[in-house]
């Protein structure tokens, strides 16, 4: 379980005092304060703060000096248009502030998104858990010989489990190693100097846990989600984006909707596959040959149109 029952207790005793506000307020979001969604083994996604709602993106829009909102339909309609037009600033006005707590290699895929406020657990300040991320069998695959960058067939349940052991155990020999390190007593009991934390952490593997807060406003956080909750990103960082996209699918449920539809469902044709599927309507039967496109190309075209 991620969290221990003191953490569960810090969490439910900030549940049980709201106050009033006279922000505006989502209660969808409202039902996920501060509640982790557990992700993986060992970690989860918890909202801290939000700004904002559905009718903050449609205010911003309007520049209004009120609500800004007319109805909820003519909202969910302006909503729709600005993110088919990508007028993208109305959805920067709405934030939110996230504690993440991730294996470090997912976090070195998660950390190139640089339109985020970020803030990491401290390994020079404190000690490491001994925490690390251990796959399912079911998620032991290949390398995928059709895509260098992925996963191909699972791997038989014998390699698999030797795959689970040696993954194990070498967690488990570097912690002890990190933990012999940095600790003061010796193997005699008499008192040791004991390795900086920052120098001994240099030994850990990059699936032991780290946990952050990440702060980013909702036009980059779709840009998030449209690269990372995405069937070619790896399953290890969609499964967090999986989890965000629930979160923001309550709090913002009309621009994630049209999120969902444009981005997420939609696809975008270059003017040459764009062309193909005029002449298509028109009822020529277009190959990759006369098509112009390279076979790659013609794979995916044909993926996007079945
Ligand atoms: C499936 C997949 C595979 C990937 N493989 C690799 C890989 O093999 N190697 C690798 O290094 N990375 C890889 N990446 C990371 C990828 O190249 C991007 O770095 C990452 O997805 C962040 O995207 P971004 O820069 O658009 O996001 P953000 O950093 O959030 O930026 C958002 C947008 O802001 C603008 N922007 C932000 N900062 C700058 C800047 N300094 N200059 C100009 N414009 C800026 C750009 O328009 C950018 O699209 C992969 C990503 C995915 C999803």
């Amino acid at each position: 379980m991620p969290l221990s029952p003191d953490q569960l207790a810090e969490i439910e005793e900030l549940r049980a005092s709201p106050r009033q506000t006279l922000r505006a307020v989502s209660e969808g979001m409202e039902a996920h304060l501060y509640r982790a969604h557990d992700v993986l083994d060992h970690g989860f996604v918890r909202v801290i703060d939000y700004m904002g709602d559905d009718a903050a993106i449609c205010q911003a829009a309007r520049v209004s000096y009120g609500k800004g909102t007319k109805s909820v339909q003519n909202d969910a309609g302006l909503i729709r248009y600005l993110m088919r037009h990508w007028h993208s600033t109305p959805f920067e006005m709405c934030e939110v502030k996230l504690h993440v707590k991730l294996p470090v290699f997912v976090a070195r895929q998660w950390i190139r998104h640089r339109t985020a406020n970020v803030n990491e657990y401290s390994a020079r300040y404190s000690i490491l858990d001994r925490e690390f991320y251990i796959p399912e069998p079911e998620q032991l695959a290949a390398q995928s010989v059709i895509n260098n960058q992925g996963r191909g067939a699972a791997l038989t349940d014998a390699e698999s489990a030797r795959v689970l052991d040696i993954l194990k155990s070498d967690a488990a020999q570097c912690y002890d190693h990190y933990a012999e390190m940095i600790g003061t007593e010796g193997a005699d009991g008499a008192e040791k100097q004991g390795l900086a934390r920052e120098l001994a952490r240099m030994n850990l593997p990059s699936n032991i846990y780290t946990q952050w807060y990440w702060k980013v406003d909702l036009h980059n956080l779709f840009h998030f989600l449209r690269l990372r909750a995405d069937a070619h990103a790896q399953y290890e960082i969609r499964v967090y984006a999986d989890a965000i996209a629930k979160v923001v699918a309550d709090w913002v449920p009309a621009a994630y909707g049209a999120f969902e539809d444009y981005r997420m469902g939609g696809e975008t044709l270059s003017a040459q596959a764009l062309d193909c599927v005029r002449r298509m309507v028109k009822g020529e039967a277009v190959t990759q040959e006369t098509s112009g496109m390279s076979k790659g190309e013609w794979r995916e075209f044909e993926e996007v149109i079945g």
